[in-house]
């Protein structure tokens, strides 16, 4: 039995196609989201990936920022909900998720099952989210994918003291200015996202084991700066931008069962 989720978000669409609510069978990601071409582009590169069509799908659940701009899912599902989900399938002893997306941040709290028993959230405020990274990347004149590579070289990162996207903004272009090296800026900025998502963290009390998820937790420079402000090892899901689709998939596995027993 095939199952599929759709996570639609504000910076890319992603889809997973589950087999018997185990196996992965694809993964994709399409770095274009919500009002984009992106949901139609990954849908079509996760079956054409699989070889499947569309009918062979017994339950399709959608989540993310867009998920009700996406008419061919059987229902939508919140995507704290599916993050938890997925995380908990990957890594079942995580009971602290911090998922970093495009235009938002969370902390999620999980229980031994699982379940989520509590979650903060920023929604409000691009700083300390995916955009405000990819915002400073392009000032810096470097890609978000080599911002990690970057931060890798840092002596000492820079102090980055505004917690608004555009006044850090400044920041960075007068450090820039005044010689600070790109490593050091950047490094700065990694630490200053790194405060903004551990303070939705502190709010729930931190348990181990933490897990990242989301987008921006493919960036080593992140996760380095989180682990350094939890005082703690931090674990980066495997395949993270995707683990909101995964969780997706694994609620439409649930509804095809239920479906069986009706
Ligand atoms: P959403 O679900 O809101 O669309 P994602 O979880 O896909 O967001 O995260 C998008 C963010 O992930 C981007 O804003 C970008 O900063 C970051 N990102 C995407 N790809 C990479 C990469 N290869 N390396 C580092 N960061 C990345």
């Amino acid at each position: 039995m095939y199952t599929m989720g759709v996570d639609v978000g504000s910076a890319s669409s992603k889809v997973v196609i589950l087999e018997d609510g185990e196996r992965i069978v694809t993964a994709n990601v399409v770095q274009l989201g919500t009002g984009s071409s992106g949901p139609q582009r990954v849908l079509e590169e996760a079956l054409a990936a699989s070889g499947l069509k569309m009918e062979d799908m017994t339950k399709v659940v959608a989540t993310g920022y867009g998920r009700f701009s996406f008419d061919q899912a059987d229902r939508q599902v919140s995507e704290i909900s599916c993050h938890a989900k997925g995380i908990h399938h990957l890594v079942p002893s995580a009971r602290t998720i911090i998922d970093i997306g495009g235009q938002d941040a969370k902390a999620i709290k999980l229980d031994e099952k699982g379940g989520v028993s509590q979650f903060f959230m920023n929604d409000k405020c691009a700083a300390g989210t995916g955009r405000f990274i990819d915002v400073m990347a392009r000032v810096l004149e470097v890609t978000t994918a080599e911002m990690q590579d970057y931060d890798a070289k840092a002596t000492e990162p820079a102090p980055i003291s505004s917690v608004c996207t555009v006044f850090a903004e400044s920041e960075v272009i007068s450090q820039l200015s005044q010689g600070t090296a790109k490593e050091n800026i950047i490094a700065g900025v990694h630490a200053s996202v790194a405060v903004k998502a551990c303070g939705l963290a502190h709010r729930g009390g931190v348990t181990p084991d933490v897990v990242m998820s989301g987008g921006v937790a493919q960036n080593a420079g992140v996760v380095r700066a989180i682990s350094k402000e939890l005082k703690q090892n931090v674990i980066v899901a495997p395949n993270p931008q995707v683990a909101g689709a995964l969780g997706a998939a694994l609620y439409a596995y649930e509804d095809a069962l239920k479906a069986m027993k009706k």
